[in-house]
Formats: structure tokens, sequence, C-alpha cells
């Protein structure tokens, strides 16, 4: 069996026939992510223990004649920014680096109820905030495609395990593409759901309003058997949605015959080079499956990084302010006074773009900027929401870009934060306005570089989204 190359349903049909039991096969995958982390450092950490029990449990439930569930014995990675009972989550933060959460996540929850196996926890830009991995606490991730460049952020492990053969599926965080971005620099599929879909109770809050949990997968199949499993209303998250979660993967017929796709021209009016010829070239093989594509016009695309910047940094401060020294690990040592305690623990503790980011929101949160800034922003986002629910009038899905470029080279842009928070730029619309949106691989540049496609469609319709994924997949 080829560890690195495995699928849900190839995992499920071994363990049916008997070919490897649960318990071997999480043993087998231990090894190679021990063995193969060196080159990436995508996994912060494994939880070996964990692993093996949840595994023999599914082992017992096979005996026993059950179903175990349609993740029973997959090897997954969780990015360390979503809480695990007993095993330390520190958000590739030094304020965190002891810290133990006593209860999982919901997503976690669902995740070992479906049989899936827990292989350890997944470096990622501190907080989530970045778009290389260069922010995390305990060192950068490579990309394995290309090791000298950056996997993408900020679920740059989790996008790379998947990537490497670590993880048969990964979950990740996306507040304004850390999904979605990472998945195109290491060439894997990448889910935003909807806002809501998936609960957040367990994810440590970025920005609350916009965080979302993903799964990543080396097929959009896979993908869609992840995002089933952890999708759903939890009475834990008071944003979590009532909608009925349909079968994904049984929707994934090929046939997307007749399906409206717009593609937006103020994101095609920047977009250059190879990324804009895979693009166009993806475009082409959706025509050839029988969709109409249209060219379309989201207006407010030109205001998104600085609404998004405004809104994520408003909320991180206010989320952040938490980590004072007295609730969580980290405690500096030598302060004399509560309040030089609070300063130097935040200060020893939290990286350079954590605090500007706290800087910024709560400048433009303050009382006199506050309507300037923040309120104005809301007004912003709205509209982009608009945008968006005038396209779906006319079209079912938006065909797009992922990043402005692939995978860039570790160290290029560390110096320049608003170099590094426009590679966003045909992320966090989407993100802004709610909808779901994936990446799905769209070919590699003359250097061997991945791009990924991004398809958006309406709230809560992730099928019609997978589908044209799918179908696209399957052309390749
Ligand atoms: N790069 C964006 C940021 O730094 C998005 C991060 C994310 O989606 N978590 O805010």
């Amino acid at each position: 069996m080829d560890i690195a190359t495995l699928t849900i349903d190839r995992v499920r049909a071994g363990l049916l026939a008997r070919e490897f039991s649960a318990a071997e096969l999480a043993g087998e995958a231990l090894r190679f992510a021990a063995a193969e982390n060196p080159r990436t450092n995508a996994y912060l950490r494994l939880c070996e223990e964990r692993a093996l029990d949840q595994a023999r449990r599914v082992d017992q439930a096979l005996a026993r004649g059950e179903d175990p569930g349609p993740l029973a014995g997959v090897p997954v990675a969780v990015k360390d920014v979503i809480v695990t009972r007993g095993v330390t989550t520190t958000c590739a933060s030094r304020l965190l680096e002891n810290y133990v959460p006593p209860y999982d996540a919901t997503a976690i929850v669902k995740l070992e109820a479906a049989g899936g196996v827990i292989l350890g926890k997944t470096n990622c830009d501190e907080f989530a905030m970045g778009s290389s991995n260069e922010n995390s606490a305990y060192g950068v991730v490579r990309n394995p495609v290309a090791p000298d460049r950056v996997p993408g952020g900020s679920s740059g492990g989790s996008a790379a395990v998947v990537a490497q053969g670590t993880a048969v599926v990964s979950l990740g965080s996306d507040t304004g593409g850390s999904v979605r971005q990472p998945a195109s620099f290491c060439g894997v599929v990448g889910i935003t759901p909807t806002y809501g879909r998936v609960s957040r109770y367990g994810l440590t809050a970025y920005a609350s309003s916009l965080d979302h949990i993903g799964p990543f997968a080396r097929s959009v199949k896979d993908a869609a058997v992840l995002l089933g499993v952890i999708a759903g209303h939890d009475p834990h998250d008071a944003t979590s949605a009532a909608a009925p979660v349909p079968d994904y993967s049984a929707h994934l017929d090929g046939n997307v015959k007749g399906l409206k796709l717009g593609l937006p021209l103020e994101y095609l009016k920047h977009l250059t080079g190879e990324s804009r010829d895979l693009l166009l070239k993806a475009v082409d093989v959706l025509k050839r499956l029988g969709c109409e594509v249209r060219e379309i016009s989201l207006p407010a695309t030109d205001y998104a990084i600085a609404c998004y910047y405004i809104i994520a940094t408003a909320e991180a401060s206010s989320n952040l302010a938490r980590y004072d020294g007295v609730r969580y690990t980290m405690r500096a040592a030598s302060a004399a006074t509560l309040s030089g305690m609070y300063r130097e623990t935040r200060g020893e503790g939290f990286g350079a773009e954590c605090k500007r980011r706290i800087m910024l929101g709560t400048y433009v949160l303050s009382a006199g900027y506050y309507d300037a800034y923040y309120l104005k922003a809301q007004k912003v986002r709205t509209l982009i929401a608009r945008d968006f629910a005038n396209a779906f009038q006319q079209v079912d899905a938006v065909v797009a870009p992922v990043s402005p470029f692939p995978a860039f080279k570790l160290g290029e842009k560390m110096d320049d934060p608003l170099a590094m928070y426009l590679s966003d730029i045909y992320t966090i619309t989407g993100s802004l306005a709610g909808i779901p949106c994936m990446s799905v691989p769209c070919g590699r540049t003359g250097d061997g570089l991945p791009v990924g496609m991004q398809i958006l469609t309406r709230h809560f319709d992730e099928t019609t989204m997978l589908k044209l994924a799918d179908a696209y997949e399957r052309t390749n």
C-alpha cells in the first residue's frame, strides 16, 4: 500500500477486505509522517496515542460488523488553531506553547465519530494571520512541490501534509483565503464552506465574522466527503446554520451541462502571466463540458483589501485580548505590577504580525475613528455581498483566480506586509460575502508550480461548486 497516494475509498476498501487493520494503517501512517516531516515542518506534533486508540476503536467496530463511518481509519491532520482535548494546541504562537485544551472542537468530535484518525496538528501562521506560513513561532513550512518556496498560508501545514502524502485529508481554517490560497500553492483541493455551514466551536477565534473551518484533500470527492462529515448545525455555535446537509459526494456525477458561469472582469483586469493562461484554459474545459460562460462585473472589488483588513484586524484586536497572562499558559516572569504583566506577556508572546494587527484593529475601533473606518468597512462589506447576489441572478457560479501568482520564494514578501496582504485580493471577497468557495488544481506553470482555479457559488450551494470542480477534475 502506498501511504502517500491513499484515498478515502481505498482505505475503506482495504479495511473491508481485511487487507490491513485501522491500527496497522495508523501505525504505518504515523511512521511515514515522522520520517517525511523534516522535509517540510508541516506537522508541529503527532498525537500517536490518540491516533492508535481511535484506530483500535474502528477495528473493534469492524469486528462487531458495524459500519465504522465514512472516514473509517482515514489518516487526518488538523490545523493547530482547532482545539483537541488533551493534545497541545498552540495556534503557532509562543503564547500557547503549553496550552492543552480541555475540550474538542465540534468538527473534531464529528470527524472522530465518523471514524477518522487524527495523526497530528499542523503548522500555520500565528493565530492564522498570514499568507505564507512564515509567521509561525515554530518555523516556516516548506512547499512540498518546491522546497525553496512557501506553501501559502495561513493553513500552510494542512495543505502541505496532503500534498506531501503524510495525511489523506486535513482540516484548515479560512478567514480571508487561508484554505484556498495554500491549496492552490500546493496543488491540492481546498474548500471554504458557506459561513455557518461548519461549526466554529473550538476554532480559535481570529475574526469571528469571517472564520471558517474547511477541508483539504487530493481529490474533490475526498474533500466533499470530509465536508459532509463536519457540516451541520451545532447548538454550541450561535452562527451555525440549520440548513440540511446534502450528501455531497452523491451529486458528483460529472454532468455540468447548461450551468452558467461568470468570469469577473475586475479579477481578470490585473491577472497576468501563466496564472492567467492556466485559468482561461480551465474555463475553456468547462465550456467544452457544456457550461455557458459570460463576463460579469463585481464593481466593489477594488475596496475589498481595505475593507477586509479593517474588519479582520478590528475583530482580531478584540479576540486576542484574552491572551493576557492570566487565563492561558504563558506569563512573563519578571513583571512587578498587574499591568506590567499584561504588557510584558503580550510583548513577549505575540509575534510581529499579531502585534501589527492588534494595533491596527485597536486604532480602527477607537472612539472618533469607529465611524470613519469600521462602520464604513461594514457598509463596503454589504456592497461586496450585494455584487455577488447580483451576479448570482445571472449565473450559477463564479469562476476566478485564487492568487495573482503561484507560490513565492521563502522570505520574498516578509519585509513588505502590504505586498503580502495583496496576495489575498481574489480570496477575501468570497469570505466577506460568506459564500462557499474553493480552489481546485488547474495545472502547473513552466517551473512546475501548481495553480488553482477558484469556484464560488450561492450561500449553501456547495453542491454546484463541488459538481463543477469534480467535473473539471475528471478531465485531467
Ligand atoms: N492572509 C489573510 C490574513 O492574513 C487570510 C488569513 C486567513 O484566512 N486566516 O488575514
